[in-house]
C-alpha cells in the first residue's frame, strides 16, 4: 500500500483516501486530477473496499480509457478488462447490449456517426419531399441532438411556432425511422440508457446496488443528460468522486454545463471539496502564462497553480509572414528539439482548427518526419472504410437501410436512381425494410437487386462461423470492393486502407479477448458479484452486463461499435514514434515535452464565432489556458500574417491572448514590429519582411521564379517578388502595381509568363 500513496502530496493523498462520500475535486491543470482519482480506484480495490467491477468510471476519451487502465493494471495485479471503465458513450452501448430486449432494441443495433446521421437526415427529407433550404438537415440534426442531450423527446419539447413544430414533428419521424432500422445515434446511446434506467427499477436497483463508487473526471464537461444519468446511477447511497477543473470547459458548444459543478456540490451534499494547486507538469514559465491569461476570465470559481520546478525556458514567439512559413519554422524547431534527444511523440502541435493541418502535414511529410493526426478525418470515415463497414453492417443487421443504400450499387451493380426509388417505394408501402422490400419489385431491377441481397445472405451463410478478421477478408472480396479499387487509377492506397481494416480486425480480436475466455473480474468480493442475475419485470432473468464485451455481443457487433465510437486513429501508426497532431480541444487531459500553438491570430484564436457568442471569448480564453497548459517544459506559440484557409487568403492581426501574457516569460523570436508588405504595396519591390529561409524555394516545380512578369486575367500585369510551398501549394505573392500586392495560388491563379 506504501507504493500506492507514498508519490501524493498531503491534498492529494487525502482526496485518494476519502471516506466513501461523494466529493468534488477542483483542481486547475497538471494538479493530478486524473492521477488522484486512478490511485482512490486502486486504493479502493488494494484496500478490500470494492471489487473491480463494483464501480464505475468515466473518461472523456477511449484513449483516456486505455491510459487509465494501462496505469491501474500497473499498480495492481488485476486483469482490468470488464471493469466499467469508459466514455459515457462506451458505457451506455455496454449497458445498452446487455439489457437491448429492455431498452426495445435488436440485438444487432448499429451505431451512426455524425456522417451517417446527417445521410440519413437527408435520405428522410428528400423521402417526404421536404424542402431542405427551408429546413436545412444540418440545422435539424443539431436541433434532435441537442433535445437528446437534454433529455426531451419530440413529444417533449415545448413548441414555439410552426416553423420549430415542424422540427419537433420531424425529430420524431427521424426517430420511427432510427427504430426501424435498428440504428441509434451517439446522443440516442445516452439518452436510451437513461430512459432504460429510469423505467426499469429492477435494473436500476441491480446497478445502483452494484457502483458503489463512480468516479468521473473532467466533470466540468458533463452535459445536462450525463449528469442525470450519473444521478441516477449514483441512487442515494453512492459515493460520486468528481474531479474537474472550471477553468477547463471547453465544450459548451455542445451542451456541457459547467454549472453541473455546484448543482453536484448541492445535490450531493458534497462535505468533501479538495482544491490541489501544486502543478506538476510545467515548468515555471509556462504556468505563469496560464495563470496570468485565465486571470482575464470574469466567471471563475476561482484558484491558483503554483510549481517548485524552476522558471525553464522562455515561451518563444513566432511570426511568419504566411501559414507556410509557420510550417517551416515548426519543422526547423522540431528537428532541433530531436537532435536534442526528444522523442517525436513527446513534440505536439496544436491548432484551432482541423482546417490548418493540411500545411503543416505536407511539410513535415516533405521533411520526412513522422506525424499523427488525431481527431482529423478517422480512419473509419474513410470513404472506402465506410463502404466495407456497409458491407458488414448487413450482415450483422439487414435492416440498416443506411448501410443498404451505401452498398447497394457500389462497386456498380446497373441498380440507378429509379430501381432505389421503387424499391423504397415498396419499403415505405409495406412498412418493410429495403432488403426485405427487394422482393416486391418487378422486372429487371427487382433481379438485380435479388442478387445483390442473395450475395449478401450467402456472405452472412458462409463467414457466420470463420473468426472475424476471415469475414471482414471475405466480405472485401464477395462485394468486390478489392476488385473495384485494383481497377481504379488511385486505388492503391484505397486497397492498402481496406487491408488495414483486417488488421484492425485482427487486433481488436486480440485487444477485447475474443475467442478466449471471459476473464474473470478479480479481487476481494469478485465471487459475490459473478454470477449475479437479475429478474426485470416481466419476470425474465436477464444477463448481468458484468460480462465483458465478448459476452454480450458477437464479436462483429462489437467491431461494428467499435468502428463508430473508437477514435479510429490510424492502427499502422500506432507504435511507430511520431509528433502529434491535433486540435486543442482533442488535446484535453494530455501532456508532452514540448508544445506549439500554432495560428493564434484574431478571427481564428479566438475564433470569430465566439465574438458573437454570449461568454464565447471567456470559452476561447479556456481553450487557450487548455493549450498552454499542454506543456511540460517547451512552449511555442506562433501566428502569420497571412493565411490560407478554405480556398481565401486572410490578412491577419495577432492574437489578443499575446497581450494577456506576462512578458517576462515570453520571448519574442522575430520583430515585434509590424512590417506588412501590403503597407508598401506601391513600391517596386515591396517584400520587406522576414528574411525568407534556406529552405523556402526561390523557384517552383512548375517553372515560376522569383522576378518572373507575368499576366493575369483580373490584375494586369505584375512581378513575382516572392513563392513559397512548393508542389500542390506553391503561392506567390504578385506586385500588380496599380492593382496592389497579391498572395496567389499557383495551382488556381490562371497566369501567364510575359
Ligand atoms: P489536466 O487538468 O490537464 O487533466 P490533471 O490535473 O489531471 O491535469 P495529471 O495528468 O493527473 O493532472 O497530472 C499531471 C502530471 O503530474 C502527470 O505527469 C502526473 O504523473 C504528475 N503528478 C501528479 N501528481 C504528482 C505527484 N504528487 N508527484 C509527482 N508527479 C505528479
Ligand atoms: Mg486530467
Amino acid at each position: 500500500m506504501q507504493n500506492l500513496l507514498h508519490n501524493l502530496n498531503p491534498e492529494q493523498l487525502a482526496a485518494v483516501t476519502l471516506p466513501a462520500q461523494s466529493a468534488l475535486i477542483l483542481a486547475g491543470a497538471g494538479s493530478g486530477k486524473t492521477r488522484v482519482l486512478t490511485t482512490r480506484i486502486a486504493w479502493l480495490v488494494q484496500t478490500g473496499q470494492i471489487s473491480p467491477g463494483g464501480l464505475l468510471a468515466v473518461t472523456f476519451t477511449n484513449k483516456a480509457a486505455k491510459e487509465m487502465m494501462t496505469r491501474l493494471s500497473a499498480m495492481l495485479p488485476i486483469n482490468t478488462r470488464g471493469m466499467w471503465i469508459g466514455t459515457f458513450h462506451g458505457l451506455c452501448n455496454r449497458l445498452l447490449r446487455a439489457h437491448y430486449r429492455d431498452a426495445a432494441l435488436p440485438q444487432s443495433f448499429q451505431i451512426l456517426d455524425t456522417q451517417d446521421q446527417l445521410s440519413m437526415i437527408k435520405r428522410m427529407l428528400k423521402a417526404l419531399n421536404i424542402d431542405d433550404e427551408k429546413y436545412p438537415p444540418r440545422s435539424l440534426m443539431y436541433f434532435i441532438n441537442g433535445a437528446k442531450d437534454q433529455g426531451l423527446r419530440a413529444k417533449d419539447v415545448e413548441v414555439h411556432d410552426d416553423f420549430h413544430r415542424k422540427f419537433v414533428e420531424l425529430y420524431d419521424f427521424y426517430d420511427n425511422q432510427c427504430q426501424r432500422e435498428g440504428v441509434v445515434d451517439f446522443a440516442e446511446l445516452l439518452l436510451r440508457s437513461y430512459e432504460l434506467l429510469s423505467r426499469s427499477q429492477p435494473l436500476r436497483e441491480h446497478y445502483q446496488g452494484r457502483f458503489r463508487h463512480i468516479l468521473v473526471d473532467e466533470f466540468q464537461d458533463t452535459n445536462n443528460l450525463q449528469y442525470s444519468w450519473l444521478k441516477l446511477l449514483a441512487g442515494r447511497d453512492n459515493a460520486v468522486f468528481a474531479v474537474g477543473d472550471d477553468d477547463q470547459s471547453i465544450y459548451a458548444f455542445r451542451g456541457a454545463n459547467v454549472g453541473n459543478m455546484s448543482s453536484f456540490e448541492r445535490e450531493f451534499q458534497v462535505q468533501n471539496l479538495i482544491r490541489l494547486e501544486q502543478n506538476y507538469r510545467s515548468h515555471g514559465h509556462i504556468l505563469d502564462a496560464a495563470n496570468t491569461l485565465i486571470a482575464h476570465n470574469t466567471k471563475r470559481l476561482g484558484k491558483n497553480l503554483r510549481t517548485d520546478a524552476g522558471h525553464g525556458e522562455q515561451i518563444r514567439i513566432y511570426e511568419a509572414s504566411s501559414d507556410l512559413q509557420e510550417a517551416t519554422w515548426i519543422i526547423e524547431e522540431s528537428k532541433s528539439l530531436i537532435a536534442e534527444g526528444a522523442l517525436r511523440s513527446e513534440i505536439a502541435v496544436l491548432y484551432r482548427s482541423n482546417a490548418q493541418s493540411r500545411v503543416i502535414e505536407h511539410a513535415l511529410f516533405t521533411a520526412g518526419i513522422p506525424y499523427r493526426v488525431y481527431g482529423g478525418q478517422r480512419f473509419f470515415e474513410r470513404a472506402e472504410i465506410k463502404h466495407a463497414i456497409a458491407y458488414l453492417q448487413l450482415i450483422d443487421n439487414p435492416n440498416n437501410d443506411s448501410a443498404f443504400l451505401r452498398a447497394v450499387n457500389f462497386p456498380t451493380r446497373g441498380i440507378g436512381a429509379r430501381s432505389l426509388e421503387q424499391l423504397q417505394d415498396a419499403a415505405r408501402q409495406h412498412g418493410l425494410s429495403l432488403h426485405d422490400a427487394v422482393a416486391q419489385v418487378p422486372g429487371k431491377p427487382g433481379v438485380l437487386l435479388g442478387r445483390f441481397v442473395e450475395m449478401l445472405d450467402n456472405v452472412r451463410r458462409d463467414t457466420s462461423v470463420l473468426p472475424l478478421p476471415d469475414m471482414v477478408q471475405a466480405v472485401l472480396e464477395a462485394s468486390g470492393l478489392l476488385v473495384h479499387y485494383q481497377n481504379e487509377k488511385e486505388g492503391a492506397d484505397r486497397i492498402e486502407n481496406l487491408e488495414q481494416l483486417v488488421s484492425a480486425a485482427t487486433l481488436f480480436i486480440a485487444e477485447e479477448g475474443f475467442g478466449r475466455a471471459a476473464p474473470a473480474l478479480q479481487g476481494p468480493s469478485s465471487e459475490a458479484m459473478a454470477g449475479a442475475a437479475i429478474v426485470n419485470g416481466d419476470g425474465v432473468e436477464i444477463i448481468d452486463a458484468d460480462a465483458p464485451l465478448n459476452v454480450v455481443m458477437s464479436p462483429l457487433s462489437a467491431f461494428l461499435s467499435h468502428a463508430s465510437l473508437e477514435a479510429g486513429d490510424n492502427q499502422a501508426q500506432a507504435g511507430q514514434d511520431a509528433m502529434q497532431l491535433m486540435t486543442v480541444h482533442s488535446a484535453k487531459g494530455l501532456e508532452f515535452d514540448a508544445v506549439f500553438i500554432t495560428g493564434l491570430e484574431e478571427g481564428l484564436f479566438p475564433h470569430d464565432n465566439s465574438e458573437k457568442e454570449e461568454g464565447g471569448v471567456e470559452e476561447e480564453r479556456r481553450l487557450m489556458y487548455v493549450a498552454i497548459t499542454r506543456a511540460r517544459q517547451r512552449l511555442y506559440l506562433s501566428f502569420s500574417q497571412t493565411r490560407m484557409l478554405h480556398g481565401q487568403t486572410r490578412f491577419n492581426v495577432k492574437s489578443r491572448f499575446f497581450d494577456e501574457l506576462p512578458e517576462e516569460a515570453l520571448k519574442w523570436l522575430s520583430p515585434k514590429v509590424q512590417h506588412h508588405w501590403f503597407a508598401n504595396q506601391q513600391q517596386k519591390a515591396a517584400w520587406v519582411d522576414v528574411p525568407s529561409r534556406p529552405s523556402e524555394r526561390t523557384q517552383t516545380d512548375s517553372g515560376w521564379r522569383i522576378g518572373q512578369s507575368v499576366h493575369h486575367q483580373k490584375f494586369g500585369e505584375g512581378v513575382i517578388v516572392n513563392i513559397e510551398g512548393g508542389g500542390g501549394s506553391a503561392r506567390a505573392s504578385i506586385n500588380f502595381g496599380r492593382n496592389g500586392m497579391k498572395l496567389l495560388d499557383l495551382t488556381i491563379a490562371k497566369l501567364e509568363k510575359v
